[in-house]
């Protein structure tokens, strides 16, 4: 859990690929059904513009299918989910259905403004979605994606106005809640996000291998 941007995805998609886990990213599964035209792809586009929250009922029931899908059978990640209590207690109860249970829950913390820093400068391609950042990754030209030549543009939710709002509602209104509840459970580590990539890698790391360690 954390605010968006604040790395989860690097984070999971890495250890997804290493230690054989499914990587749930309710973002980039809404974006793909977005760009796909989907009946829950138009209901979610105008919502998400405007740096809101997609209904639990369209989340939901994205999760339950995909929780299905082979791949996730010997353990996922969720990365941006569940951000709600409805979430969260729909979620349990479909774990508790399939014997299953949440092993940790992991906080990304970091400032709105250090944020923004990063996610302004965040520009993305029109044909795959190859990610550019201004200063740290800049194209080789201006605009345009090194890999397949289409046009650079910054997503609308990649806007200050729309990550200053999303943070306060999608975070710190939406997500307080959540973060109690799995508090109160014992789940949760704290991590600080704002640190380099490679320093959150290597304590995301001691802290799944301290899990596997338990759970074996
Ligand atoms: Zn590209």
């Amino acid at each position: 859990m954390g605010p968006p941007g604040a790395g989860k995805g690097t984070q999971a998609s890495r250890l997804a690929a290493e230690r054989g886990l499914a990587h749930i990213a309710t973002g980039d599964m809404l974006r793909a059904a977005v760009a796909a035209g989907t009946e829950l792809g138009r209901r979610a586009q105008s919502i998400m513009a405007a740096g809101d929250l997609v209904p639990d009922d369209l989340i939901v029931a994205m999760i339950r299918e995909r929780l299905g899908e082979p791949d996730a059978a010997s353990g996922f990640i969720l990365d941006g989910f569940p951000r709600t209590q409805p979430q969260a207690f729909a979620l349990e109860s479909m774990l508790a259905d399939q014997g299953r249970r949440i092993a940790a829950v992991l906080v990304f913390d970091i400032d709105p403004e250090v944020l923004i820093a990063r996610l302004s400068g965040r520009r993305v391609c029109r044909a795959d979605g190859h990610v550019y950042h201004l200063e740290h990754n800049p194209p080789r030209t201006a605009g345009v994606c090194d890999v397949d030549g289409s046009e650079l543009y910054q997503r609308d939710d990649d806007q200050p106005d729309v990550i200053r709002t999303r943070y306060r509602k999608q975070w710190q209104d939406a997500a307080a809640p959540v973060l109690e509840h799995y508090r109160d459970a014992g789940l949760v580590y704290d991590l600080d996000a704002a640190r380099p990539v490679a320093a959150v890698a290597a304590e995301v790391d001691r802290l799944i291998d301290d899990l596997s360690g338990e759970a074996a």
